[in-house]
């Protein structure tokens, strides 16, 4: 039986568009089958390389009559009962409401794995009711898009390893049939892959590169026609840490336009970001910090990912001082938002750097999951706005109260603050930049929200 999902919560929370976009137009249409009854939906999903089942309770209209708390209960109760784990879908815009507490309580108390996702997360909307779902006791939220397909890639991480279990104990329970006499269960290790996408610009060396890393010539992609647009990828092992790479280059070397080139080369890394925990941005030394690559840059940090610039052909570079002294200024001052990140220089052809790209993966995908402990960041804050204290704007100081980290991947804070809509951005830009110093946090996005004290 292969891992099933149940994506449950009350009606309008975007349940059907997960389901939509996992199951594509793979789904069983018994729905549109007269006279039979729309409550659970299966279909065969598909994220990343993860195949599973979903089940989704579609059908529940957003009534207002008392019976729907009763019917919804009873329709997650079934769906849950038939699936693995559960997939409790909250809506981030609207924040928590007591029918999605009260089913938080159903889905505690059923004993399954449940993650928590709070969808309609993209924008800066989703933020507040994202924080609240904290407040349900499920977890941290996965904060997804299912309309924007924004967090697929954090969903797939939160599955892979539910999936690799599910798959592992199946396959023991056949041994157990087989020989029978091997009752001492064995608990799958986590051994999830870590997630690593290699964007860059055409002819940047991304597919030399991969090659190098995977240690042989395996072709990533088989440009086929119809080959699937999801992004695909490659396990291996690193140096001794399991990755898992994501790259489309077989569809971008079908394109022969140079400016369809550009656009699916762009899309392509896009689908690869959103599925990566780190991103290697891959420059050409000849031509680095194209806007393509800035492009690529900033969305890799937009959504969120830890990311390594990699520079590669130095083995073509003559006066390599000289350049590297000019590409980190370069960096600096076109990538502002990626102030701190690691650059390498590597031959992808040679495979020299190699080794310094693996740690400054490793250690970027470290600072990424980091989390600090509110003792010590409230004793910094102390710092930070003893030294430089908030504006008063009006005479009236503002006060920073207190602070937290809510969430790691990246990681994200939030200060209490007295106005936070009078503390300009200049003042958490300072908090920000203070933070990637004092807590060596290189390489990541940091997200810091200001909040009212509530
Ligand atoms: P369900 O009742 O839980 O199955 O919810 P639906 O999937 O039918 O979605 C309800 C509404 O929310 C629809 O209008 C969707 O277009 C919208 N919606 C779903 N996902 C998202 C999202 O990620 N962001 C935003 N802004 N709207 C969404
Ligand atoms: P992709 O389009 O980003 O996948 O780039 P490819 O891996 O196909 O490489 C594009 C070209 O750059 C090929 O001719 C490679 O041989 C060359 N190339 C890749 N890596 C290196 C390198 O480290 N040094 C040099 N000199 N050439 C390289």
């Amino acid at each position: 039986m292969p891992f099933a999902l149940a994506i449950v919560g009350r009606p309008n929370v975007g349940k059907s568009t997960l389901f939509n976009r996992l199951v594509g137009k793979r789904l069983a249409l018994v729905d549109d089958q007269p006279g039979v009854t729309r409550d659970l939906r299966e279909g065969e999903a598909r994220l990343g390389d993860l195949r599973f089942t979903v089940v989704d309770t579609a059908g529940l209209e957003e009534a207002t009559d008392d019976s729907l708390q009763g019917r919804m209960r009873a329709l997650t109760e079934r769906a849950i009962a038939e699936a693995d784990a559960a997939l409790f879908l909250v809506d981030a815009r609207a924040g928590v409401t007591p029918v999605d507490e009260a089913l938080a309580d159903l889905l505690r108390k059923s004993g399954k794995t449940v993650l928590l996702g709070a969808n309609k997360s993209e924008g800066a909307k989703g933020a507040a009711g994202a924080l609240e779902a904290y407040a349900l006791g499920l977890g941290d939220p996965i904060e997804l898009s299912a309309e924007h397909g924004e967090g697929m890639g954090e969903l797939l991480a939160a599955l892979q390893p539910l999936v690799d279990a599910h798959v592992s104990h199946e396959a023991e329970t056949d041994v157990a049939v087989e020989d029978g006499d091997d009752d001492a269960p064995r608990v799958p290790t986590d051994s999830r892959p870590l997630q690593i996408a290699v964007v860059g610009r055409p002819n940047a060396g991304k597919s030399t590169l991969i090659n190098a890393i995977l240690g042989e010539d395996r072709l990533l992609t088989g440009p086929e026609a119809g080959i699937t647009r999801d992004a695909i990828s490659v396990r291996a092992d690193w140096g001794g840490t399991p990755i898992r790479i994501f790259d489309t280059a077989g569809m971008r070397k079908r394109a022969k336009v140079q400016e369809k080139l550009e656009k699916l080369s762009v899309s392509d890394g896009l689908r690869a970001v959103r599925f990566a925990e780190v991103v290697v941005v891959l420059l050409d030394a000849d031509i680095p910090f194209e806007s393509q690559d800035l492009r690529i840059a900033d969305l890799a940090e937009r959504e969120g990912r830890a990311v390594v610039v990699a520079v590669n052909k130095w083995d073509a570079v003559e006066d390599r001082q000289a350049r590297l002294a000019d590409l980190k200024e370069a960096m600096d001052r076109l990538l502002p938002q990626l102030r701190g990140a690691p650059l390498v220089t590597v031959s992808a052809r040679t495979g020299r750097g190699l080794d310094r790209l693996l740690q400054a993966v490793l250690k970027a995908h470290d600072v990424w999951n980091r989390r600090v402990p509110t003792a010590r960041l409230n004793q910094w804050l102390a710092g930070m706005t003893e030294a430089h204290p908030p504006p008063a704007p009006g005479g009236r100081r503002i006060k920073m109260r207190y602070m937290t980290q809510v969430k790691t991947r990246p990681p994200a804070f939030v200060v209490m603050t007295s106005i936070p809509k009078e503390v300009p951005e200049s003042y958490r830009r300072y908090l920000v930049g203070g933070l990637r110093e004092d807590f060596d946090m290189p390489g990541t996005p940091i997200r810091l929200t200001l909040r009212g004290q509530g």
